[in-house]
């Protein structure tokens, strides 16, 4: 059977690019993002009552996902990119449909200029993504603290320590005053060391750039611990 889905909003999130979006929206919590509502979701009838609930489940398009193969098994980052598990046994983007699931922080409900708005805090999301639904999360039937996680039992511990420049430090204060938390948020992101497992462990500490918001964040790490060199304007994509 085929079935068809329509978009019901989309993500306006911190994340232009994959490269250094968390792999679940838990593990940086200061990760703001913004869902516009599309018609006919965008009103109040649709929302009603979302106010009373701080958490919601997020269902959506892994619109950036280039192949859609058929694969039965997947190689899951968090088991260092080298053991192979059954695909259903792994939250990875790479599924036999490409729909994700994430529980998000609502912080608030807007309306601008006749855009409804759910503000969110913790979302694991690029920009741009298509958002399919929106479920309320219940704390009574979704909470289950004594389940078991698999190879993911809990939350991966931070391996990296992270330290600014004074000039990164300089641009983080300059750069809050419209994009509060952002060092927070970058301390986040780096700890969990972003980088793909096979970079991991090479000598010389080569630069990486982490795109959020319209700054490229550039960083280096080494054994344990990562440095935010500078933060600059992100060029173009
Ligand atoms: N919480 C979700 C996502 C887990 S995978 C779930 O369990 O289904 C997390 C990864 O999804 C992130 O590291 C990011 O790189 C990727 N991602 C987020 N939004 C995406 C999108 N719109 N298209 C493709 N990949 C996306």
């Amino acid at each position: 059977m085929e079935f068809t889905f329509r978009t019901v909003g989309i993500i306006r999130s911190c994340f232009k690019e994959k490269f250094g979006i968390p792999r679940q929206p838990g593990l940086a919590p200061d990760a703001r993002a913004t869902l516009e509502l599309l018609p006919p979701y965008n009103c109040a009838e649709a929302l009603r009552g979302l106010e009373d609930f701080s958490h919601l489940w997020l269902l959506f398009v892994f619109h950036a996902c280039p192949d859609n193969q058929q694969r039965t098994t997947v190689r899951p980052p968090r088991l260092g990119g080298n053991q192979r598990l059954g695909v259903f046994a792994t939250r990875g983007t790479h599924r036999p449909n490409p729909i994700g699931l994430s529980v998000v922080e609502l912080v608030g409900i807007d309306q601008k200029n006749g855009q409804w708005l759910l503000e969110l805090k913790g979302a694991d999301l690029l920009d741009g993504t298509p958002v399919l639904d929106i479920k309320p999360y219940l704390p009574y039937a979704d909470s289950l603290p004594e389940a078991r996680g698999g190879f993911a039992d809990n939350a991966p511990p931070p391996s990296l320590r992270v330290e600014f420049s004074a000039e990164a430090l300089a641009c983080c204060r300059e750069l809050e005053a419209d994009r509060p938390g952002l060092r927070t948020l970058i301390e986040q992101i780096l700890q969990y060391d972003p980088r793909p497992a096979y970079r991991k462990n090479q000598e010389i500490p080569r630069v990486y750039g982490l795109r959020l918001f319209d700054r490229d964040v550039r960083w280096q790490a080494g054994a344990g611990w990562a440095k935010v060199i500078e933060i600059v304007p992100a060029g173009p994509g």
